[in-house]
């Protein structure tokens, strides 16, 4: 016989131990903020909140809802949330927006991602075109399955307002299908 456990209980027995000293863990660590730096992010916080409060969907014009904080804000469309999301990093710039858009058979997911801005001081953003098969019913299977159709990086030249519908961007794509 090996030296391995005897019984069941043995083997039980050892895995407790061994899980037991990976249990010497060090207290978090809290992290102390002075009044100063406390009213600061009150502050910030209650202008993000003011931001937030005064954006609206580019698309239906509905107001956008989600997590606010002292930092940040990932909102959604009130009406459709999976119309428009966008996150702001601060009151400046969004630095992730995504739309979508559909016709009879499919949706077009329109995402663009901020890099920074280029010489002329305007923003440049990795620009994401993917396609969702609505024929797929299950929304998991479909967003499993959604197919990238256009990938680049520059400046917005599709933007996410009203006008923005699937024919629209399919326009876009045939023109960058002819030039590249
Ligand atoms: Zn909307």
């Amino acid at each position: 016989m090996s030296n391995g456990p005897k019984s069941f209980k043995d083997l039980m027995k050892r895995t407790t131990l061994r899980s037991e000293q990976g249990r010497q863990l060090k207290p978090i660590p809290r992290v102390q903020i002075s009044e100063v730096e406390l009213a600061r992010r009150n502050q910030r916080l209650a202008e993000m909140k003011a931001f937030a409060n005064k954006l609206r969907c580019p698309l239906c014009g509905a107001q956008l809802d989600g997590p606010v904080s002292w930092t940040d804000a990932k909102l959604t469309c009130v009406s459709n949330p999976d119309e428009y999301s966008v996150y702001y990093p601060g009151t400046g710039l969004a630095k992730q927006e995504i739309a979508r858009v559909s016709n009879d058979y499919y949706i077009y997911e329109l995402a663009y991602y901020l890099i920074g801005l280029n010489d002329d001081e305007v923003p440049e953003y990795n620009v994401i075109i993917n396609q969702l098969d609505l024929t797929i019913s299950v929304p998991q299977i479909r967003e499993k399955n959604k197919k990238r159709l256009h990938y680049f990086t520059g400046v917005k030249v599709l933007p996410i307002n009203k006008d923005l519908t699937a024919d629209n961007i399919l326009k876009k794509l045939e023109i960058y299908q002819i030039f590249s």
